[in-house]
């Protein structure tokens, strides 16, 4: 938009921001608001393949439509654009970590990973996060708001484009929880895994969360079966408490046993992750403890060395306790591997780019 021509440019943005997201919609929710703007019912797979298959930025590309309905939908409707503020490229693998500028002026962080398998990128859910782990950069300001459907969905269009490459996997790993903004993450899922836009399959979809089992077992419900990574990071409730703030709430009973609910309703096997702080929860002991906690289950773990944080003083387990940690494991034939770094010479921890930016603004 013209700012010259726009005198009550701040007034207009207001509007801008309180329209309806019309990427968030579902296609049947999309095809009942054409409907009631009087358009015919194929006009939905029209608009829709624009949205999600084109991925429009704008409703002026949308040019198989009529200048009259493009105008009518941007009159009523946003369209998400995510604008990248900041991009660090790893020297080593080509990872990618953007910063990406909201509408509303609130910055997140994706990334953007190369595998010999295909392409994997690890989006946001939240602005900021609010279930206050300790190791982790993305809770320290705590949670700036949940982030719509439409803006999960653009991280993962807008990387691909930037890109010029197909997607292939989607982490739910970026900043936020995930089931704390459930209907929205719920929604994203089945936007990026519909036919008629990018289709990936559930299966090629990972949530990791660090565990609500009320909501761990309403997913189970739904008929997605995206792969669920729960974050344990301790073998006890004692030590798990010390690191997690969401352990007070709920016991590793209660957690695992909606994670055994999960598989059994989805057949997916769960992963754990575990990330290995130097002398805090990486003794053998604690791998034996935590063997003996997963006991027969099928499932697999992540090991993952801490990414030092600057405000806190949480160190990287040193190499040998943490393939030690790994031998303990497997002793007991469970699956474990260690998380390859990616973007190594980059790898700032999560939330910490989205730190760097906010502490430079006034
Ligand atoms: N809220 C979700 C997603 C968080 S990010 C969850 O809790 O699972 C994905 C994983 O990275 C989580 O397991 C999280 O605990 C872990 N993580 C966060 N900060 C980290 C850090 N500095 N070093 C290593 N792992 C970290």
């Amino acid at each position: 938009m013209d700012s010259l021509s726009q005198p009550f440019r701040g007034m207009n943005e207001e509007r801008e921001l309180h329209k309806a997201d019309l990427r968030s919609l579902s296609f049947e929710e999309l095809s009942e608001e054409l409907a009631l703007m009087g358009e015919k019912p194929f006009r939905a797979k029209q608009v829709f393949s624009w949205l999600h298959e084109k991925q429009a930025a704008d409703f002026s590309e949308m040019t198989d439509l009529s200048k009259a309905l493009r105008e009518k939908l941007a009159g009523r409707f946003a369209l998400t654009a995510l604008e990248p503020a900041d991009v660090l490229v790893s020297k080593l693998d080509g990872t990618r970590k953007y910063l990406f500028r909201l509408a509303d002026g609130n910055v997140i962080e994706s990334v953007w990973m190369e595998y010999r398998h295909g392409n994997s990128v690890c989006i946001s859910t939240q602005a900021g996060c609010r279930m206050g782990c300790r190791f982790c950069a993305s809770t320290l300001d705590g949670l700036a708001r949940n982030l719509s459907p439409g803006e999960m969905l653009e991280q993962v269009y807008r990387m691909g484009r930037l890109m010029g490459k197909r997607v292939s996997n989607v982490v739910l790993m970026g900043s936020g929880e995930p089931l704390d903004n459930y209907d929205n993450v719920v929604r994203f899922i089945r936007l990026v895994t519909d036919g008629r836009g990018l289709g990936l399959s559930a299966r090629s979809i990972t949530l990791s969360t660090c565990g609500l089992p009320e909501e761990i077992r309403c997913l189970a419900g739904e008929g997605l079966p995206v792969t669920l990574a729960l974050s344990l990071h301790a073998p006890n409730d004692e030590k798990r408490r010390e690191l997690m703030p969401v352990a007070r709430k709920y016991s590793l009973e209660e957690v695992l046993c909606a994670c055994d609910y999960y598989f059994e309703q989805t057949g997916r096997r769960i992963s754990f992750e575990y990330s290995l702080v130097g002398g805090v929860n990486d003794t053998r002991e604690e791998a034996e403890a935590l063997a003996a906690l997963l006991g027969r289950r099928n499932c697999h773990v992540n090991l993952i060395p801490v990414n030092p944080v600057r405000e806190r003083n949480y160190v990287r387990s040193g190499r040998q306790a943490i393939l030690d940690f790994k031998n303990v494991l497997e002793k007991y034939e469970i699956n474990a591997t260690i998380r390859r770094e990616m973007g190594r010479d980059i790898s700032g921890a999560c939330g910490q780019l989205r730190r760097g930016y906010l502490e430079t603004r006034p």
